[in-house]
């Protein structure tokens, strides 16, 4: 084993951090941490430190660390065929088995499975198919995708430009040109403080409608969305969103994706979000719960009323032109069988809706009445807690006080991970699905602890 000094050394060096500030890192004011180990929802690093992991790391370690029966099984497909392509008609018994157990899983009139190897890849997938398919119906102008502020879709060309984060598209060139973006469901947020939650939702509505009649609906092929905004600050939508945003999609032709990446596979106490809501997606985004992030996959579950629409292109022009060479990777198909195995032998997707339950409920105890605690919001395994300056007025922090970020720290050092997310004073919790009301118990003192250090 490489000493420690030696390694921080070379990933000092050599190692390029994603989503990390380069030159802080360079210059040694951000530490690294190598993780070592992990077990249920702990992990372990170098220096020792065992760490409940409330954001099961990108809020995709769904069962929890350290499941044998998962590694079993990347271990027996890695030993009998470790990777076979599939194109023109290969597959594996695991792609095929996965894309069965998908289909399962998935709301009413799905058809069909592309495996990807990342959320943001499959996200590509989904512009691409939708392009293909207003292609095939000979609408060519129809192609334009409008995506939410705030939304998380990826850190692509495309999805980084459907991402509505301004930290992933300034110096990048981004947003490309087919991409609008339209309001936020983020009532906390609204702009007019004196409006309801129902006049909010008739707004969100009309914003959009007034898109689509200002670009004309034949220029605009898709909307998507997360059932839950995640990464734009983890904000359930508030209530008759998303019937009132589908009313505008049908009646204007307009495909809808469903990105589930985060709220696939139980986080909501639903298998999806789409069911929870009643949601109803020509395409499914779907990635990290898929196998737990146990190896790389993703997948874009495509209804039945888009795939006879690809067969029919095929026919006139010919093997469609897409694919990865890992797509449906053995090894990640593997994973994904045993993981969502695990997750319905464990009873991860009640426990994710029971546990879910008493952990916001905790925290909006432990910590809703503070003087800087705006909002504490949440659903299922998904919890926020936003700060504020002045909760009666609505103030909010100078970001460039890093007061969401200090929290965080400040339960690091209480031995919890959270996540200051990335825009706002906010801090996100999205812990394995496999949660105790005990370490749930823990996560909320810790948190009522780091807030009372920095806060007050
Ligand atoms: N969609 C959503 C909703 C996500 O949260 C993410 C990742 N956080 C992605 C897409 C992109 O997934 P990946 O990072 O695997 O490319």
């Amino acid at each position: 084993m490489l000493r420690n000094d030696q390694l921080d050394q070379w990933d000092h060096d050599h190692f390029f951090h994603p989503s990390t500030h380069l030159a802080q890192f360079a210059r040694g004011e951000l530490k690294n941490r190598i993780v070592t180990g992990g077990e249920g929802v702990y992990i372990n690093d170098r220096e020792g430190n065992r760490l409940l992991d409330a954001f099961a790391g990108l809020y995709c370690v769904n069962i929890g660390y350290g499941r044998q029966e998962v590694a079993d099984a990347i271990a027996a497909q890695a030993k009998e065929l470790a990777y076979y392509h599939s194109y023109v008609g290969h597959g594996t018994e695991a792609s095929v088995t996965l894309a069965k157990m998908v289909i399962d899983r998935a709301p009413e009139n799905m058809s069909r499975v592309y495996f990807g190897l990342s959320g943001s890849d499959a996200n590509e997938t989904n512009v691409k198919l939708i392009w293909y398919y207003n292609n095939i119906l000979g609408r060519p102008e129809k192609k334009k995708i409008i995506s939410r502020w705030r939304g998380y879709h990826g850190s692509g060309l495309m999805t980084g430009s459907l991402t509505g984060l301004d930290l992933f598209h300034k110096k990048f060139d981004l947003p490309l040109s087919q991409v609008l973006h339209t309001e936020a469901p983020y009532y906390y947020r609204r702009a007019d403080l004196s409006m309801s939650e129902a006049d909010f939702v008739a707004h969100c509505a009309s914003e959009l409608e007034a898109m689509i009649e200002r670009e004309g609906a034949d220029t605009i092929a898709a909307f998507i969305g997360e059932p839950v905004l995640g990464t734009g600050g983890i904000v359930p939508p508030p209530a008759g969103y998303w019937e009132a945003i589908q009313t505008v999609l049908r009646k204007h032709d307009i495909l809808l994706v469903a990105d589930e990446v985060v709220t696939g596979f139980g986080r909501l106490g639903t298998m999806m979000g789409s069911n929870h809501y009643g949601i109803e997606p020509d395409i499914i985004t779907i990635a990290k719960g898929l196998t737990s992030a146990y190896a790389p996959l993703s997948g874009s579950i495509i209804s039945k009323k888009v795939w006879q629409v690809l067969e029919q292109g095929t026919d006139e022009f010919g093997a469609i032109g897409h694919g990865w060479t890992y797509s449906a990777h053995p090894i990640g198909a593997a994973a994904g069988v045993a993981n969502l195995k695990l997750i319905d032998s464990l009873g991860l997707v009640a426990n994710a809706g029971d546990t879910g339950a008493y952990f916001n409920k905790g925290m909006t105890d432990a910590v809703g009445k503070h003087k800087n605690v705006g909002d504490v919001r949440g659903e299922g395994m998904l919890c926020a807690v936003e700060l504020v300056e002045d909760r009666d007025n609505r103030v909010f922090f100078d970001p460039a006080r890093k007061v969401g970020p200090s929290v965080a720290a400040a339960l690091l050092k209480r031995g919890v991970i959270a996540r200051a997310m990335p825009q706002g004073d906010i801090i996100g919790f999205a812990p394995p699905l496999c949660l105790s009301r005990e370490e749930a118990d823990t996560i909320v003192s810790a948190t009522a602890d780091a807030l009372k250090e920095v806060c007050g």
